[in-house]
């Protein structure tokens, strides 16, 4: 085979069936192909690295299947709240799943390890649930996504990854941007497109068997050691809710708003996914509020938690006609500690500290609250970098450009909090990276992702995007030395 053994082509949606769960499309045939974003490490990862830029054309753009893999692509079925409303007119508008492919390792259900991965698209071309929509990414959007995935990475939050943009010669006629806009093909590796909402298209239609096979074939492909549970839906449900609290839980210490946090963007994995209007925290700030649209802030960066939970009922509702005696209510209820811990472990891992016990660790998560609310001028990602590993980066801190902040009560309290957990092991190799060493913190604030992209428009220069690029993924290496531990 051309491709190698690393690539392990596993099409499962087929099992499913595609009757009634996708519809066969076709991806629009595009005037220009244009490489501007390939993600060669997840490439290699997965057994696609060795692509000519021809053959990463022709799969990528005009989508040529992949070998041993889906024969034709595929418009995945969905509905959803959108923003607490119900749409039952919603589906893969823009995109299509195209392939299916494991990670190496042996299939488990653990990232890292054999996991089944998709690849999907963004911007493809029409389906039969566009709508009136034309079925189009703007390169904007598609820069903005590469931004968002490979900066939430770098800080450990699970996420889709970008893994090809083509700009792909069209203009395009957007309210949210200058137009005409530049346009693309993006393609995102992701951990499942089956979404809250395509549980809940079935619930709408009164097809408990789809529900049932659906949960049935979510745990087969991404909850192996709980295939064949006596009740699917519900073991579906019990493993996925503290995948949702963590994900809450990364968001919020990633300083991460993700703006549309609908049920159709909520998949089965608990991955984060589908980049829109996103943004970082310049400082703390609960109410603060990524898309220009929310006027309500109801996905504001403090309500998070509780729309993951929002979300989640959702989901319930929607299983629960294959599954009507299992305890809902009890089992949804035990997400709201679930995502407290989380958070107390998300902020002490942004401090590169170890959890010490529960109770201790929300101590702290309090602390640390505490003092970001008593500093509001103090830059969001500052923190994280200044006190990195704690006592370990005190020196480091005092030097700091807001070394003025780091003083008078609430500072000593989230001192004195940080005093109480061991630094993860490899702190050191962490804080001798080069980004380490600097007085500011690799950020992605607005500002400078419109600072990239006017370097695109005006000029059609793309060095900014490639540095940072090259920047973030210097931060995550240098988080990864105490990560894993
Ligand atoms: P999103 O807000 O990107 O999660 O999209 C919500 C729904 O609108 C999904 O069903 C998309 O497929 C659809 N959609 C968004 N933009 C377009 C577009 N330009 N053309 C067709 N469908 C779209
Ligand atoms: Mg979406």
């Amino acid at each position: 085979m051309p491709l190698g053994d690393r690539y392990r082509p596993d099409p499962k949606y087929l099992d499913l069936g595609v009757e009634g769960f996708a519809d066969p499309v076709e991806a629009a045939d595009f005037p220009e192909r244009v490489l501007r974003f390939r993600n060669q490490r997840w490439a290699e990862r997965v057994g696609l690295g060795a692509l000519t830029p021809g053959e990463w054309l022709e799969h990528f753009a005009r989508f040529a299947p992949l070998p041993h893999n889906l024969p034709e692509p595929l418009a995945l079925r969905y509905h959803g709240h959108q923003f607490q409303s119900y749409n039952p007119q919603i589906g893969d508008g823009r995109g299509f799943l195209y392939a299916q492919l494991r990670e190496p390792g042996e299939g488990s259900g653990e990232i890292g390890t054999g996991r089944l991965l998709d690849l999907g698209t963004k911007g493809s071309g029409r389906t039969p649930h566009s709508r009136d929509g034309d079925g189009r990414l703007t390169l904007k959007g598609a820069v903005r996504e590469i931004l968002a995935t490979e900066m939430l990475e770098a800080l450990g939050v699970p996420t889709s990854k970008t893994f090809s943009v083509i700009e792909t010669g069209e203009k395009l006629q957007r309210h949210d941007e200058p137009s005409p806009t530049r346009s693309a093909v993006l393609v995102r590796l992701s951990w499942s497109h089956i979404r809250f909402g395509t549980f809940q298209r079935h619930a709408f239609e009164k097809r408990t068997d789809r529900i049932a096979a659906l949960a049935e074939h979510c745990l087969a492909a991404y909850y192996p050691e709980l295939a064949g549970a006596d009740d699917a839906p519900l073991a579906l449900f019990r493993a996925l809710r503290p995948r949702m609290a963590e994900l809450a839980a990364r968001w919020m210490a990633a300083g991460f708003v993700h703006g549309v946090l609908n049920t159709d963007n909520m998949n089965v994995t608990g991955e984060s996914f589908d980049y829109g209007p996103w943004r970082f925290l310049p400082r703390f700030d609960p109410t603060f509020t990524a898309a220009y649209f929310d006027h309500g802030g109801l996905y504001a960066y403090g309500r998070q938690v509780q729309t993951l939970g929002w979300n989640l009922a959702r989901l319930a509702e929607a299983l629960h006609p294959a599954s009507p005696d299992a305890p809902w209510q009890e089992t949804l209820e035990a997400y709201q500690g679930e995502a407290e811990r989380a958070l107390a472990r998300a902020f002490l891992d942004r401090l590169g500290l170890a959890g010490a016990d529960d109770a201790r660790d929300a101590e702290t998560t309090g602390a640390i609250f505490g003092f970001l609310t008593a500093r509001p001028g103090l830059p969001f990602q500052q923190l994280f970098h200044d006190w990195y590993g704690g006592e370990a980066s005190a020196a480091r801190a005092a030097e700091s450009p807001h070394a003025a902040l780091y003083e008078g009560r609430d500072f000593v309290a989230f001192r004195e909090a940080l005093d109480e957990h061991a630094p993860k092991p490899g702190v050191d190799a962490t804080l001798a990276s080069s980004v380490f060493q600097r007085a500011r913190p690799v950020d992605m604030l607005i500002g400078e992702v419109e600072e990239i992209w006017s370097r695109i428009a005006e000029v059609d220069d793309w060095s900014a995007l490639e540095w940072k690029v090259a920047d973030i993924r210097r931060l995550g290496d240098a988080l990864a030395e105490s990560h894993a531990s």
